[in-house]
């Protein structure tokens, strides 16, 4: 800016003048810092580490669905590599047989290609496990690993402390030959799961626990995986299977979450038993800070267990915070990404505040959802002295937002639907909406009306709204110019289409809830979580909706056709309301 602070210029004015000068691109571009781990890749380019290659992957185990979380993940893995010509694969961390399923890959791949990126190439941890099975052959005969016959209580019990070093196993010093017959003996089945484990022989009172002879591979004999089948019976741990993996594929940078830090010196570790001396390149591994959202949670294991057990509807329930579910809620990728770059990458672990999600939601939707008169809790209005059999056509402007969105039809009848709440028999002096004897009101692309009474049942329930109109009050007429307080929005009744609505809300009642203490999940949950509404109306414009076709609701609320709509009865999510 040329202007210096303190020029007079209030700092709205100041905040408003920007935007005007630049494209919203160009001043993105400029205002947007480096993130450290972009900081690294550009350190690491210009030293020439790895020869100036850049080398990325997303690394997911397929026992569950993608939540935003892992978005978090997709974004820096995949993000690096577009915004430096390198390259990103799919690796599926496949290693271990009894929780993943093709189901998870198909949805996963899925769900990556909805975010808006494709990978070079799709690998399997289960690519490796020959290699892996080889290197830990080698590191047995070298005296590196050995087979020992601790249960995992008793290896947990000899552990140690932080503080305190841990004890040797009676079979840390067993022949090699020994450990070599065992282990492969293990991988032919010939021994229960849990009988025995291979551990790295390194150090029992490193200050690093997870140098305390970790164990490397244990015996899975009843599950098949779903690739390789029953031709393992041996498998690798995680920290055994990550950076050789990243190492036989050649990444460069191989970015995780801060709960790898005190693994990255394992990591480091196997690679350096793994490579020749002489090969320059090695992968490197960064953290970065997990994604944590008020309101829900993101662990598969838990999520997996809201599935299985029916407390919502599938992995794609709207109100899961999984990828595919915030679709069916009628999340658009462009929104998550936003959320996701606005968030940003630290070292710092942190909860982020569920109405940020929700504001790139409404930002985008404002700006490309078209706007319909949906009724939720309809009452009659009539307009009494409008002749019975006219009608009108009015134009309904589809997105104030966009110039180029056009219009759709209205027609106007004498008989209408509206908002219940829209009207009210005895109403507070701050009430600008419909009250016998009370103001003016809009009714929106069309007349302004004054309420003039209502009809009520045998229960002294409101079942029809009267008023007058003002016919002189339409755009470009005498009275349209007459400023009311407020617009309300409304249905012809011989046109309006029922529907269903499902209104969303969070899925916890608490803001961080407390999934590890005493109380069961169940009781954690929001009970108002869903309320269906069988009997709303829609303008008949929307009638031809396909799944997916995100609509503004006038004055209530973004919300996305669903999946179970039917010819017969449209279905509609709420994806969030206007306003926070
Ligand atoms: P969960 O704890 O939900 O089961 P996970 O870490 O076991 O997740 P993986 O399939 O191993 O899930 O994750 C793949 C990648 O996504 C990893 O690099 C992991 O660090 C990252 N990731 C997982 N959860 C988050 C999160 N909440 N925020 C950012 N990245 C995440
Ligand atoms: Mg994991």
């Amino acid at each position: 800016m040329d202007k210096a602070p303190g020029n007079g210029k209030s700092m709205k004015e100041e905040k408003n003048a920007r935007p005007a000068e630049k494209t919203t691109q160009e001043s993105k571009e400029e205002v947007k810092s480096l993130n450290f781990l972009e900081q690294i890749v550009e350190q690491d380019l210009r030293d020439g580490v790895n020869d100036g290659r850049i080398q990325t992957r997303f690394p997911p185990e397929p026992n569950g669905y993608l939540h935003i979380g892992h978005a978090k993940a997709v974004c820096i893995d995949f993000g690096i590599a577009e915004r430096y010509g390198g390259v990103c694969n799919l690796r599926f961390d496949d290693t271990n047989p009894v929780k993943e399923d093709q189901e998870y890959v198909d949805a996963i791949m899925e769900d990556i290609h909805w975010l808006g990126f494709n990978f070079a190439n799709v690998y399997y941890a289960s690519d490796y496990f020959e290699q892996l099975y080889q290197f830990a052959e080698r590191l047995i005969m070298e005296g590196h690993a050995y087979v020992d016959e601790l249960t995992a209580e008793e290896i947990a019990q000899q552990k140690g402390t932080p503080t305190t070093p841990g004890q040797n196993s009676p079979y840390r010093d067993r022949p090699r030959e020994e450990s070599l017959d065992l282990f492969r003996r293990m991988n032919k089945g010939e021994f229960e799961d849990g009988a025995m484990t291979l551990r790295a022989k390194i150090d029992m009172a490193s200050d690093n626990m997870h140098f305390r002879d970790p164990i490397i591979y244990r015996i899975i004999s009843k599950y098949p995986h779903h690739r390789t089948g029953t031709k393992w019976h041996v498998y690798p741990m995680y920290d055994f299977a990550h950076g050789q993996s990243d190492y036989f594929e050649g990444v460069t940078h191989s970015i995780c979450t801060l709960e790898f830090v005190p693994h990255r010196p394992l990591y480091d570790y196997f690679i350096d038993l793994l490579k020749p001396k002489d090969d320059s390149y090695r992968p490197r591994q960064y953290e970065f800070n997990r994604l944590n959202l008020t309101y829900t949670v993101m662990s598969k294991r838990k999520l997996l267990y809201l599935v299985k057990s029916g407390l919502v509807n599938g992995w794609d329930d709207p109100r899961m915070p999984t990828l595919c579910g915030l679709r069916r809620r009628g999340y658009t990728p462009e929104s998550i990404r936003n959320f996701i770059e606005r968030v940003g990458y630290t070292k710092y672990e942190g909860t982020i505040d569920v109405s940020l999600l929700e504001y790139a939601i409404r930002e985008d939707l404002n700006e490309h959802a078209t706007r319909v008169s949906a009724v939720l809790d309809p009452v009659k209005l009539t307009i009494t002295n409008y002749p019975e059999d006219k009608t009108e056509v009015f134009q309904a402007v589809n997105n104030p937002q966009d110039e180029t969105s056009g219009t759709h039809d209205m027609t106007f009848s004498k008989h209408l639907w509206i908002e219940r709440d829209d009207f009210k028999e005895e109403a507070p002096s701050k009430y600008f909406r419909l009250t016998p004897g009370g103001r003016e009101v809009r009714l929106k692309n069309a007349y302004i009306i004054r309420c003039t009474g209502c009809v009520k049942d045998a229960d002294g329930k409101v079942t029809e709204v009267l008023c007058e109109y003002d016919p002189d009050t339409l755009t470009g007429m005498a009275g349209a110019s007459r400023k009311v307080k407020s617009t309300i929005h409304w249905i012809a009744r011989e046109e309006a289409i029922q529907c269903e609505v499902r209104l969303y809300d969070r899925l916890f009642k608490d803001e961080q809830p407390q999934t590890d203490g005493d109380t069961p999940i169940e009781e954690l949950l929001n009970p108002d979580s869903l309320k269906v509404i069988d009997h709303a109306l829609i303008e008949p414009f929307a009638k031809d909706v396909q799944p997916g076709t995100r609509l503004q609701f006038q004055r209530i609320g973004y919300f996305v056709a669903d999946k179970d709509s039917t010819a017969e009865k449209l279905v509609f999510n709420r994806t969030v309301t206007l306003k926070s």
